[in-house]
């Protein structure tokens, strides 16, 4: 049974009466533990794709389906990580972190101890009481991972999350999350439009075409790791 199963989905907006299809017929599925990247020219329907995985908006046909229920709105176990990083700019990194097990219930020394682990398995145990808008952004992305790993998320959805880092800090972070992922047993759909990235952080790369964002099957390149 694989994690995430996105079958015949289609997506269609209305934008001034004019309507745009994003996506049509899109089929994937990524198994548990997976590294999964989809790579496309802008524009192509990669991040409605990803939205809709992520149940921030419905698809216009056909369903997404986690562990074979369908996808009908947000859910911890699938996190986002956005290219601008999403933080909450009145929470510390700590609070950041934490902010998911306390809004889980957990008892709060559970959110203390949850959120201490995940700062730390990040690097920024020095940085645990700082702000977003005292942090760099390689920084800022490290608390965006956290954030989602403390949720207890078993798949990590990333849109092009190192997309606005310097070349440094990116490859720092590539490897950086390969790590993790290798820790974690994690899985991984992320979406970025370099084929570079997609070859170096991928199990599998899925290519999606450029017009209404069909995912050909066919079009998959199964990669060694080295
Ligand atoms: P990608 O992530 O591959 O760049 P997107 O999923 O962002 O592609 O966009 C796919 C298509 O859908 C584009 O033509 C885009 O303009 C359109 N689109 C995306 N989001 C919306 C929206 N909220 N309203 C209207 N059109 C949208
Ligand atoms: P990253 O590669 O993660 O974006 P930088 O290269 O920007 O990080 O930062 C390198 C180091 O400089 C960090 O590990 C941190 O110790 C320090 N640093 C970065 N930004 C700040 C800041 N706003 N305040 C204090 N120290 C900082």
């Amino acid at each position: 049974l694989p994690i995430l199963d996105v079958r015949g989905v289609g997506k269609t907006y209305e934008l001034n009466g004019q309507k745009i299809e994003a996506l049509r017929d899109a089929n994937l599925t990524v198994k548990k533990g997976e590294f999964v990247c989809l790579i496309g020219a802008s524009g192509c329907g990669k991040s409605t794709l990803l939205r809709i995985v992520a149940g921030f908006e419905p698809p216009s046909a056909g369903q997404a389906l986690m562990w074979d229920k369908p996808v009908d709105g947000p859910a911890p176990d699938r996190g986002m990580v956005f290219q601008d990083y999403g933080l909450f700019p009145w929470l510390t990194v700590r609070q950041n972190i934490g902010f998911g097990p306390q809004s889980r219930g957990l008892p709060k020394q559970e959110v203390r101890d949850t959120a201490e682990r995940f700062v730390n398995m990040v690097g920024l145990t020095r940085f645990a009481d700082a702000y977003p808008h005292q942090l760099s952004g390689g920084m800022k992305q490290r608390v965006a991972i956290a954030r989602v790993l403390a949720n207890d998320a078993d798949m990590v959805l990333m849109d092009e999350p190192f997309g606005a880092l310097d070349a440094m800090t990116r490859e720092r972070l590539q490897d950086e999350l390969l790590d993790i992922w290798q820790r974690t047993k994690l899985t991984v759909l992320f979406v970025t439009h370099s084929i570079e990235e997609a070859i170096f952080l991928a199990d599998r790369v899925v290519v999606m075409e450029p017009g209404p964002g069909r995912i050909a099957s066919e079009h998959r390149i199964e990669l060694p790791r080295p």
